[in-house]
């Protein structure tokens, strides 16, 4: 998809739900549309800053919260206590390194149709979906360590 196409689905998006489209809002958009390595909010904020200096965080954190509420981006299984936004809303899969906290996109057919366990929602539980997280040492931290 062309950096186009990503800013006309989400201009269409936001009026599907009737959310205005403003410049701050798409300045958060633009940010995180092309950003593979599933950045928190702070990194995200850091960056609408260099063009929004008088956006404050909050206001950041709340247009990415409302942006993952309508399905505009996801959200990743909140890792070690912080959030991490993802701009592909589509079913994909994730590896975590746990020494640096990289997020790597996994996206593999099979996964994508394992049988839910009935315990899941025993009880009346909601299911929403899954995704299945691998944890992994990711190469370049296997190389810091080997340097040490
Ligand atoms: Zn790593
Ligand atoms: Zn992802």
């Amino acid at each position: 998809m062309t950096d186009k196409e990503k800013i006309d689905r989400f201009i269409q998006k936001c009026r599907e739900h009737h959310l205005s489209v403003t410049p701050q809002r798409l300045a958060v958009y633009r940010e995180i549309m092309d950003d593979h390595s599933h950045p928190n909010p702070e990194t995200i904020y850091k960056r609408v800053k260099e063009q929004f200096p008088t956006i404050s965080f909050a206001t950041v954190y709340k247009t990415l919260e409302t942006f993952e509420k309508y399905g505009i981006i996801s959200i990743v299984t909140t890792i070690h206590n912080t959030v991490r936004y993802d701009p592909i809303t589509e079913p994909h899969h994730h590896a975590i390194c746990v020494r640096c906290k990289k997020v790597i996109d996994i996206f593999d057919d099979q996964l994508n149709h394992l049988t839910v366990p009935e315990a899941v929602t025993k009880g009346g539980n909601q299911y929403l979906g899954y995704s299945v997280q691998f944890n992994i040492i990711c190469a370049d931290c296997l190389a810091k360590e080997k340097n040490q």
